[in-house]
């Protein structure tokens, strides 16, 4: 870029390029911790075209929770049971968590709450304008913009989708595997009363289903032949139900029309130096089971406060290495679950069988538990090492009472910062870090139960980080506390200036 040009560049510590739902959860999340965050969209509005997600998985639900803004999304959609593996249904309701369910609300209902709050937020959101480029340098990246001026900031978060211009530009690598299918999905009147329902064939199943009017139809048709292209045609439509219902059912007034594959890639890393990946810019997979949103809200809850922390200087920029060692493991499982589900999905009799036999052992309560706590989202668990259960997993929302009064432990979470729950009499100094973690006494004298594992041994204290994942667990010690501080949230002493 010109000097003269990135001298006038409007500047950001973050810069978020795509506000979908990633880009927008990663803008409250930054906000929250106080950095200064842009986002660039290239919709003029947050109008989702056609049908995307249908809805949040329990942990999503709880990672909303403990922001304090769950109520907005649930008020909007229904909560009902969604989890399922192959279509075959998993229920959570027995799940030690407030969110036992899931939520069915359409992705342009999520995306409206989510841009709703991030405006309250305060974060700019400059739309109907594309990032096109960027050069990064030791200190920062210029970012070039379609109506020709640019940004400049500490970091570029690319949560632009599949597709993710960021992540090309970048040279990150998107290994993985090509399409087998492709699906039509469209919305459109029909003459004729269609079959409604879902109907498998050898290659996968099709589904016809009444939109919210009761008349209009959803159609999803996998196609004879593997399609890639992006604009599918009214042609390929009535083909498409001509092959698999011998007619077309008089289909007219295609409002929408889209095609999707079962193309499953992951970035090969999802940093390189000051440019960062979450969201479907990190991994595309299809969209069996529903995790794609859910996953790509979780990346920017994990991104976020590390970001934050590396942003303000309170951590050294190797934090940033542990997004990438927590969140390619979870999004490499659910691109191995959702191959598995496809191939599970074919309609020919051997597969049939075999999905018969799946639902008799999902029917037990050892694999529907593992089963759904997977594709819940509850039994997440990052590797920090060995020790107590809890470590690396989600803090339970228990009932405690703290010297204000009754709280739940994830109204202790709505601000985004660290929290050193102490349960019982306070034992544990932690000094240096107080301007950067809440120290709460707490009493609680409940079960604590995890999801898939169930009863586990209560702790004297425990450590939570801003997303909500136990970083340190006391049975009555102080051993390997600092380390925990230090290693999440800067060393104690990041922000004493020294006088000689
Ligand atoms: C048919 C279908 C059904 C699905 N069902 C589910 C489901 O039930 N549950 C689920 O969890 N997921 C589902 N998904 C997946 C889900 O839609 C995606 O995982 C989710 O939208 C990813 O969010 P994102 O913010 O990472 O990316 P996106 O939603 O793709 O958002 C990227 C944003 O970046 C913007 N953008 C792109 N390039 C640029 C640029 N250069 N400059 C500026 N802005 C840019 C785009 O306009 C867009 O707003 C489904 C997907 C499909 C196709």
């Amino acid at each position: 870029m010109h000097d003269e040009s990135a001298r006038r560049a409007t500047k950001h510590a973050v810069v978020i390029a795509g506000g979908g739902p990633t880009g927008l959860m990663l803008a409250a999340e930054l906000a929250l911790a106080r950095v200064d965050v842009a986002i660039v969209e290239r919709r003029e509005s947050q109008a989702v075209a056609g049908a995307r997600a249908g809805g949040l998985h329990a942990r999503t639900i709880e990672v909303l929770d403990q922001r304090g803004v769950a109520e907005r999304f649930l008020s909007q959609g229904k909560v009902m049971q969604v989890a399922g593996y192959a279509l075959i249904p998993l229920d959570i309701s027995d799940f030690p968590t407030r969110h036992n369910y899931g939520l069915a609300l359409a992705q342009e209902g999520i995306e409206r709450v989510l841009a709703a709050w991030v405006e309250e937020l305060e974060v700019p959101i400059l739309r109907g304008v594309e990032v096109t480029g960027f050069v990064q340098d030791d200190t920062g990246v210029d970012v070039e913009l379609s109506d020709g001026r640019s940004l400049r900031a500490s970091y570029l978060v690319g949560c632009d989708g599949g597709r993710s211009l960021i992540r090309k530009h970048a040279g990150i690598d998107f290994p993985g595997w090509d399409p087998s299918m492709s699906y039509l999905i469209a919305e459109a009147s029909m003459t004729a009363e269609p079959a409604w329902g879902i109907r498998r064939d050898a290659r996968g199943v099709n589904g016809l289903g009444k939109l919210d009017d009761g008349k209009r139809v959803r159609i999803l048709l996998n196609e004879p032949h593997v399609v890639q292209s992006d604009a599918p045609t009214e042609g390929d439509l009535r083909d498409a139900l001509i092959a698999l219902y011998g007619t077309d059912f008089g289909v007219h007034n295609v409002t929408w029309i889209s095609r999707f594959t079962d193309t499953t890639r992951q970035a090969a890393s999802y940093r390189e130096r000051r440019v960062l990946l979450a969201g479907d810019a990190a991994h595309v997979h299809p969209p069996n089971g529903g995790q794609g949103l859910n996953i790509g809200v979780q990346d920017a809850v994990n991104l976020g406060w590390k970001l934050a922390q590396v942003v303000h200087g309170t951590s050294p920029e190797s934090l940033l290495d542990t997004y990438q060692q927590e969140r390619h493991p979870i999004a490499a499982r659910v691109l191995e679950n959702t191959m598995a589900q496809t191939a599970l999905m074919r309609g020919d009799d051997r597969t049939m069988a075999l999905h018969k036999r799946m639902t008799e052992l999902l029917a037990m309560d050892e694999p529907r538990k593992r089963y759904a706590g997977m594709m819940s989202g509850l039994d997440v668990h990052y590797d920090l090492g060995a020790g107590h259960p809890l470590l690396g997993r989600r803090m339970p929302d228990l009932d405690v009472v703290t010297p204000e009064g009754p709280r739940r432990v994830f109204t202790l979470l709505h601000e985004a910062r660290p929290v050193l729950l102490e349960l019982g009499e306070r034992a544990l100094a932690i000094a240096p870090w107080e301007d950067r973690v809440r120290h709460i006494d707490a009493r609680y004298a409940g079960a604590w139960e995890l999801p898939v594992l169930g009863a586990v041994s209560a702790p004297t204290a425990v450590l939570i980080r801003p997303d909500g994942y136990v970083a340190w667990v006391s049975e009555g010690t102080d051993h390997g506390l600092r380390d925990a501080l230090t290693t999440w949230f800067g060393p104690p002493a990041a922000r004493t200036v020294i006088m000689a």
